[in-house]
């Protein structure tokens, strides 16, 4: 019997909301809860009619502290999952600590406004020292440790599919199939197609920011940031075919540098098509791509705020998505003193989520991993104190978990390696 207070109602939430109502014998009572009320009271009363877990929801602006605290005192949840935007992290955590709550996101902090002069001091003193440049990293929300030790909470950080499955597809490897990890290879790949001419599987806002940036990778021990989309490979992805891959900062590649002992290198992969890095560029070269406010017919309106009001929203894409997604790692390293080469991956059809759930696989992979995370803290498997990432779990649990609620893993010894 559990209370989870969800915040968010948007192509993730909405796919973790309908998971967890398909084990209501653990989440009992949820309430929804995001800036739009409207939106979450359409998804209670959809899903109603197919559950026994008891749906209420609020309207709450999750930016501010005071409104979440008051929330959750009201509501007085077991847990909160963040499935609002980066944005909102801190001020969760803050209101969580605040009333003594546990707390669960799919995404690490990242600030709305990346001019304001105080962030922009410590973001540029954390580039010159780690050498990375990325507008995210953990050190935010890591700063709560202490806190949270101290309270007995527990806050699982990044529990989406990448990150998220990604770091748990480590932890396995680690427990299971190495000694030693030598090089892990993330691929992200989505072979759909929703036929628009441009649109983005999840917020647009945060997905364009992400794939724009500089690429980096982690190597003997140190960053090596490269120009954006600057090191491409291809790959045969098992089920949807050769797809062109370019190396992208990730935020999980901070974390596992950490928690995988001896690991010489950590790169992250995600495809993308021609026609959309030549969007992109265009967007990129217009200035849409921007976060600086700019004055418009007396108006401040930020560009890439803008463009997103005009894309299609990605909860709109299940219907008209067709194809697969193939996400996985690739390990090299030893086991019982021989070389070891491992491939564990997942593959998602979005048709076959969008008839289970209403939503495309981006969505489904990664609304899926929050609700099993969230049921894997519920259930007392994961009761680590203090913040950590996924690796920091144990996998066994969630893994089985996750193949049973949709996602199962398949694994190779013999994958095709990445140069
Ligand atoms: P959406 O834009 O579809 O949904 C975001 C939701 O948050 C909306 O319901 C929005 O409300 C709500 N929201 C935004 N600001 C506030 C606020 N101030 N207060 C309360 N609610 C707010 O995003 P997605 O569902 O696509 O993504 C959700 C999260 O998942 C993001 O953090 C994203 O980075 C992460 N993600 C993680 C992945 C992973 O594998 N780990 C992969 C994909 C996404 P409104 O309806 O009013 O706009």
């Amino acid at each position: 019997m559990s209370r989870v207070l969800i915040i968010g109602c948007g192509g993730v939430a909405s796919v973790a909301i309908h998971k967890c109502c398909q084990v209501s014998e653990v989440f009992t009572d949820i309430c929804i809860a995001s800036r739009t009320r409207s939106k979450c009271d359409a998804l209670a009363a959809k899903l109603a009619p197919t559950t026994q877990t008891k749906i209420t929801t609020a309207q709450v602006d999750a930016d501010k502290v005071t409104e979440v605290k008051r929330l959750i005192e009201a509501y007085k949840p077991d847990l909160v999952m963040n499935l609002a935007l980066p944005y909102q992290d801190l001020t969760i955590m803050e209101a969580c600590l605040a009333c003594k709550v546990s707390y669960l996101d799919t995404a690490n902090y990242e600030p709305e406004d990346t001019n304001n002069p105080a962030w922009r001091a410590i973001y540029e003193k954390r580039c010159h020292e780690e050498g990375f440049s990325a507008h995210f990293d953990y050190s935010w929300q890591l700063a709560y440790q202490e806190k949270f030790k101290e309270a007995g909470l527990t806050a699982i950080l990044g529990c989406g599919f990448d990150p998220g499955v990604s770091q748990a597809y480590c932890a396995y490897a680690a427990k299971h199939e190495f000694d030693t990890i030598d090089t892990i290879d993330i691929l992200d790949c989505n072979g759909g197609d929703h036929g628009h001419p441009f649109a983005t599987n999840f917020n647009s806002e945060i997905n364009l920011r992400e794939v724009s940036a500089p690429g980096s990778y982690w190597e003997e021990g140190r960053w090596v940031e490269i120009p954006p989309m600057s090191i491409k490979r291809q790959y045969d992805f098992d089920q949807v075919g050769l797809r062109d891959m370019y190396l992208l900062h990730h935020e999980e590649i901070e974390s596992l540098a950490k928690h995988i002992p001896g690991v010489k290198r950590i790169r992250f992969f995600m495809t993308f098509g021609q026609s959309y890095l030549t969007h992109m560029k265009c967007l990129q070269n217009c200035g849409l791509l921007s976060t600086a406010p700019v004055e418009f017919n007396g108006q401040r309106i930020v560009p890439l705020q803008f463009l997103k009001s005009l894309l299609p929203d990605p909860a709109s894409l299940g219907p008209r998505t067709v194809g697969k997604t193939n996400i996985g790692c690739i390990f090299t390293g030893t086991k019982d003193g021989k070389p070891k080469t491992y491939y564990i991956y997942n593959i998602c059809d979005h048709q076959e989520c969008y008839h289970e759930v209403g939503s495309q696989a981006v969505s489904y992979t990664t609304g899926v991993p929050a609700m099993c995370g969230a049921l894997m803290f519920l259930t007392g498997k994961w009761r680590l104190k203090g913040v950590h990432t996924v690796e920091e779990f144990d996998p066994d649990p969630f893994l089985e978990t996750l193949s049973k609620y949709g996602l199962p893993h398949r694994e190779s010894t013999t994958p095709q390696l990445v140069d």
